[in-house]
């Protein structure tokens, strides 16, 4: 019964498509709407790539080559553990100084922010994120072997902030003035526990709150993709208590493992729609005293993930009934004389998610610049930086940092650093870039 209540509530989800699809009247004018921002987007984009400063940011962006890979090396050999920026941070700050970018800071919560001022007609935010998942001690030297880098973190995302320094210095170097300011950024917390600290601080409290127009993050593999769509995570750590006592002699008393069990059981028992993908998993456990002991006292971390705002929301809600159902069960079934059973959700980790329309110009821009290289776009979703700003209602995007890279998240993560697919990459990220920021 309770899986049939959860699909019906996965099928009151389908149900603003099926109400789009008997309106034909209102997709054909967002479709007209749609298809007079292509144009638009692709003209805008046509005058960018054709006009002489495009051809000398180019220019640089070749020139530099061997400076980027030189970045990508320094950066990476900084470590920059989870909740330990501030190394990486302080290099970060010196090079945005470098780059002769004004208001040069690194603000309260850790974010390293540096300001190209235009026109003053609004803000546009760029941005790449400094820290890693990897713990402290974890070795941090590059080797290269022919045209690939590998260390853990060499791409995610030391290869984003390298890559933003050589748009502003492609920038510079072609004397471009944007008609919006530019305000470049290395987040701090947007892997794991971080729980996309640095933006959310950015966004709803540093000095620049209110003012961004648009967003981007260079935090993505690949020539085709681009993220548009944050996956929003709602992560808990769930303690189950109970009074303890002797295996043996206190047998029959309440025990809070069996009741942790029962809620992982039952929770890998929800049905979730493949489609906006939904996911969930018990990642982490820990707890107990002695073999001999019941415990007083044990707890998992779980992790669930959506792009779907509303079947997150309903993931959530039926994941909290099932602890508390869990240790309800565990109650009844033994003695509760020397105490019951509790349970305490602890939210460790909250991501909104969210889409930014495709109608919007940063992504209608960015579909114009990938056509204008002959490059298929295709849309993704992921957690990233932009999972903020979307949440906001701020448009963002989540750029290519890479044209080729692997094994993210692990000691053997690599990227190449041939020079084609690269300069392709970079130029796809200025084009859009100056589209959105006025040109
Ligand atoms: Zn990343």
């Amino acid at each position: 019964m309770i899986r049939l209540v959860h699909r019906a509530a996965m099928l009151a989800l389908m149900l603003p498509a099926a109400a789009i699809a008997q309106a034909p009247p209102t997709v054909a004018r967002a479709n007209a709407a749609t298809s007079a921002a292509a144009a638009a987007a692709t003209a805008t984009i046509g005058r960018i790539v054709a006009s002489p400063g495009y051809a000398k940011a180019v220019a640089a962006l070749d020139a530099g080559h061997d400076r980027w890979v030189q970045n990508i090396i320094t950066l990476t050999e900084i470590p920059s553990p989870p909740f330990k920026e501030a190394a990486r941070a302080r290099a970060y700050r010196d090079m945005f100084a470098a780059s002769g970018l004004s208001d040069v800071e690194i603000d309260a919560e850790g974010n390293v922010l540096g300001l190209r001022k235009g026109g003053g007609d609004g803000l546009v935010v760029v941005s790449a994120h400094m820290d890693t998942v990897f713990p402290e001690g974890t070795p941090v030297k590059v080797r290269r072997a022919g045209d690939r880098l590998f260390a853990p973190g060499v791409g995610d995302d030391a290869t984003g902030l390298a890559t933003q320094i050589a748009i502003i210095e492609a920038m510079n170097a072609a004397g471009i003035r944007t008609a919006a300011d530019v305000l470049f950024v290395g987040t701090v917390g947007e892997e794991g526990a971080g729980d996309l600290r640095g933006v959310r601080y950015l966004f709803t409290k540093g000095k620049y709150k209110g003012r961004a127009k648009a967003f981007f993050s260079l935090d993505g593999g690949g020539l085709e993709g681009v993220t548009v769509g944050g996956a929003g995570s709602k992560r808990y750590r769930v303690t189950f208590r109970g009074p303890g006592g002797h295996s043996y002699g206190a047998f029959g008393l309440v025990n809070p493992m069996a009741a942790m069990a029962q809620g992982v059981v039952d929770f890998y028992k929800i049905a979730v729609p493949a489609d906006p993908k939904t996911t969930y998993s018990a990642s982490v456990v820990g707890g107990g005293t002695s073999v001999n002991a019941i415990p007083r006292e044990v707890w998992t971390e779980f992790d669930m993930r959506s792009e779907s705002a509303e079947a997150l929301a309903i993931l959530e809600k039926r994941f909290l009934q099932i602890m508390q159902q869990a240790a309800a069960t565990e109650n009844a079934a033994r003695s509760v004389k020397e105490g019951a059973i509790t349970v305490e959700p602890k939210l460790i980790g909250d991501r909104p998610a969210g889409r930014t329309p495709p109608g919007a110009q940063i992504v209608q821009f960015a579909t114009a610049a990938y056509a204008a290289e002959g490059i298929p776009i295709r849309f993704e979703a992921a957690s990233t930086d932009s999972n903020i700003p979307i949440s906001l209602g701020i448009p963002a995007i989540t750029l290519s940092r890479v044209a080729t890279g692997g094994r993210g998240h692990s000691l053997d993560e690599w990227v190449s650093v041939e020079k084609p697919g690269n300069l392709k990459v970079k130029r796809l990220g200025l084009a859009t870039i100056l589209a959105t920021a006025g040109m």
